[in-house]
């Protein structure tokens, strides 16, 4: 060190004082300035200039024994300070060292060497302490800026040390925790059982080893709170090897531990509903399995489709449709037992499996119970929806001992049950797997059908009402199979639908279609309009009125002779979008109706500002009109709807005679059904056109057959708003 240390002798004795500068001349640890007081008081006196040891005579001339010693004390109390006394005051030096003194001299062993040797050992314990104090001070800082809890105990267990984190977690501060137990400071709870943990010193001294992570664990603070935490332990050893106390750290993990709890949430739930999804789904199905093969019990599994769900979410919008199916998810979780499991599969579908279960009609009165809670309208404001649902069974063990297959015969028999009618349940059968295969071999079939020109076109005239003669004719795709022969659209459009085929296939309708009507135009029969059913997916395709265009071009059709039939669907999906559409198919100059009026969802004010010409009841009201006075009402209704909105509006399935004359009582322009004609082969068609008037026709009859009430409610589905 290079800075000049002051001593400060205090003592009457010069002899003292010779010896003492003698000594820190020759001193290695210097260099050292000599300071002499021979009073107390003025060893005080040159205190104040500060010195970096003192060495003071007990005895002096203004103060006697260690009562020097505790003044000097007070006054610098962290100068080191080195007593001398008479050779008899040994024990009086001996308590000054108690009291903090750093070493003592006694008379008659005080010279130079002696006085050298003492300054020499308190200028080494100088740095040792210096050393250990900053240690110590680096510790302090470390421990208190870690983020970590870190509490020290000895080897009895207790607390020594707790720093700040650890205050803060434990709810204990170092003060009041110190010499307290360790279990008494840091309780932990194992998180699985709530059991006590022991403590870690116990382990450590018992195995003598190093306490690994562990995250298994809850803390219990001084005032009862809890926190996840995850904490390692290491135990500290003295110079002989032994164990002489503890090191904890740890850290609270709850935050992390709530995440990975919702994460694992999210990965098995279905965000929508919250109900388990497929994943969980089928790891719940499997247990229950499991559980039924033990204990000789069944299982059923449910698998439900909402029917119509699709018309709901496309003309309502997908806010309704996402609220709709949280309240199905509820009814279905309401309708169960708490052993059940509600899940989603995706879409509007849902399936329940029925643990434990004993008889095959359990499951059967469940599907029931599932249906009659689903039946309850659903009333979102304004609109009133109602839903059903088709559930398809399956059981163990006699459908299936995996989950797998369980689930691919309930939903088999879910699609069984949704071609018997909407609103009902059905087991599944092995034959239905049959049926499934053939779907399979229809899509095959399918994509051969086109080029080995195995569709043709049926045509059904529309009659005016009025007059009684053909105002079109619809055409209808058929099927015209090698192996099945006549396959109806119904059992084949939707599968071109679902594998993106009905796009070649609506081509070569419009295409053939248009031929067609050119032809007849050509050949001097009267001139109508062709029908052409256009679906959704179509409409929306890409290109579709540059091909529409092209195929009036090369046709040459007038395209005022070309209507496009459009359903309800397809309108409503996107209001926006569509209207544009519209507008540009009317461009062209082509006509629109739109078809199955009623069985969607319009908004009826929508219907105000889209460009349709014509209205086209659907069959379903006008086959019940002259049995169902509702159906009556809301037939009557929405011809005079389609009048005020200056639409023409076309009763659909009219099949018997009173039918038609309730339609032309009511004023609707036009009506088409097997009443008339079935759809014919183009031939047959145009022998229709040469006659006039049409040969079905038969003049207004005045009197309605049965009253009628007075127009109430219009759609059969949704409230008009
Ligand atoms: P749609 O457009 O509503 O056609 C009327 C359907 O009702 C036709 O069935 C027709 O044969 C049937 N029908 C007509 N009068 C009566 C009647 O008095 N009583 C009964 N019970 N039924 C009658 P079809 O030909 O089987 O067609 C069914 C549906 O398939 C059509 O319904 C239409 O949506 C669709 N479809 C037919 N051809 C095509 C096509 O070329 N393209 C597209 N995308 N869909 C088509
Ligand atoms: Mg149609
Ligand atoms: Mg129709």
């Amino acid at each position: 060190m290079s800075d000049i240390r002051s001593l400060l002798l205090i003592d009457d004795n010069p002899r003292h004082a010779e010896a003492f500068r003698a000594a820190l001349h020759t001193a290695t640890h210097g260099p050292f300035k000599a300071h002499w007081a021979r009073t107390l008081s003025q060893g005080l006196e040159r205190l104040r200039e500060g010195v970096w040891a003192i060495v003071a005579n007990l005895y002096l001339p203004d103060s006697q024994g260690l009562d020097t010693f505790n003044k000097l004390l007070q006054s610098a109390p962290r100068v080191p300070i080195l007593v001398l006394a008479g050779a008899e005051d040994e024990d009086i030096a001996a308590k000054a060292m108690q009291d903090g003194a750093k070493d003592y001299l006694l008379e008659g062993h005080i010279d130079t060497y002696s006085f050298a040797r003492a300054i020499r050992s308190v200028a080494e314990r100088d740095v040792a302490e210096e050393a250990l104090f900053t240690e110590k001070e680096r510790a302090r800082v470390t421990l208190n800026s870690i983020g970590d809890a870190v509490v020290n105990a000895d080897v009895l267990g207790n607390i020594t040390s707790l720093n700040a984190v650890a205050e803060k977690m434990t709810g204990w501060t170092c003060d009041d925790a110190s010499g307290k137990q360790l279990d008494e400071v840091f309780r932990i709870i194992d998180d699985s059982n709530r059991t006590a943990l022991p403590n870690p010193l116990e382990s450590e001294v018992r195995g003598n080893n190093t306490d690994g992570l562990t995250s298994n664990c809850i803390l219990i603070r001084r005032d009862g709170k809890e926190s996840d935490i995850e904490k390692r332990a290491a135990p500290i050893y003295d110079r002989l090897g032994l164990i002489a106390g503890t090191v904890i750290a740890f850290h609270d993990v709850s935050a992390s531990k709530t995440m990975s709890l919702e994460m694992s949430h999210l990965t098995h739930h279905d965000p929508l509903t919250d109900l388990p999804n497929r994943l969980l789904l089928k790891d719940r199905l499997s247990q229950a399995i499991e559980a039924a093969r033990r204990n000789d019990t069944k299982v059923a599994v449910l698998f439900l489709d909402l029917d119509g769900f699709k018309h709901i979410n496309d003309s309502l919008g997908h806010a309704i449709g996402d609220k709709l199916l949280r309240s199905v998810a509820l009814r279905l979780v309401g309708g169960v037992r708490s052993s059940d499991t509600v899940g989603r599969q995706g879409g509007d579908e849902f399936v329940v499996v029925l643990a434990d279960i004993k008889h095959a009609a359990d499951a059967g009165s469940a599907a029931r119970g599932v249906l009659t809670a689903l039946a309850a309208s659903f009333p979102f404001d304004p609109h009133d929806l109602r839903i059903t649902a088709s559930i398809g069974l399956s059981m163990y063990p006699e459908d299936g001992d995996d989950a797998e297959t369980m689930m691919k015969n309930a939903d088999t028999a879910m699609y069984q049950a949704k071609v018997n009618g909407p609103n009902n349940y059905q087991f599944f059968k092995k034959f239905m797997n049959v049926r499934a295969i053939e779907r399979q071999s229809v899509e095959a079939d399918l994509h051969r059908a086109l080029e080995r020109h195995e569709f043709i076109l049926n045509y059904q005239p529309k009659v005016n009402l009025g007059t009684g003669e053909i105002a079109g004719g619809e055409a209808l795709i058929r099927w015209v199979h090698p192996d099945r022969g006549l396959v109806s659209p119904d059992q084949f459009i939707p599968i071109a639908e679902d594998c993106g085929l009905i796009l070649p296939i609506g081509h070569w309708v419009l295409t053939e279609a248009c031929r067609q009507a050119r032809e007849w135009i050509d050949s001097g029969l009267r001139i109508v309009p062709v029908a052409v059913n256009v679906s959704s997916l179509e409409l929306r395709s890409e290109g579709f009125l540059e091909g529409l265009r092209a195929i009036l071009k090369n046709s040459r059709l007038d395209p005022c002779h070309l209507d496009l039939e459009l359903t309800e669907t397809a309108l409503m999906r996107h209001a926006g979008p569509t209207v544009a559409l519209l507008k540009d198919l009317k461009s062209i100059g082509v006509q629109l109706s739109l078809d199955d009026f009623g069985t969607g969802y319009s908004s009826l004010r929508y219907l105000k500002w889209i460009p349709i010409d014509t209205l086209k009841i659907d069959q379903s009201f006008v086959q019940s009109i002259a049995t169902d006075p509702g159906d009556a009402t809301l037939v009557s209704t929405m011809i005079s709807m389609a009048k005020g909105l200056k639409k023409r509006v076309v009763g659909e399935g009219v099949e018997i005679e009173e039918q038609m004359t309730f339609l032309q009582a009511l004023g609707c322009d036009e009506a088409q059904g097997y009443y008339f004609s079935k759809p014919v082969a183009a031939a047959q068609f145009a022998k229709l056109l040469e006659k006039r008037p049409a040969p079905f026709f038969i003049p207004y009859f005045p009197t309605l057959p049965f009253p009628i009430d007075k127009p109430a409610r219009i759609s059969r589905t949704a409230k008009a708003h």
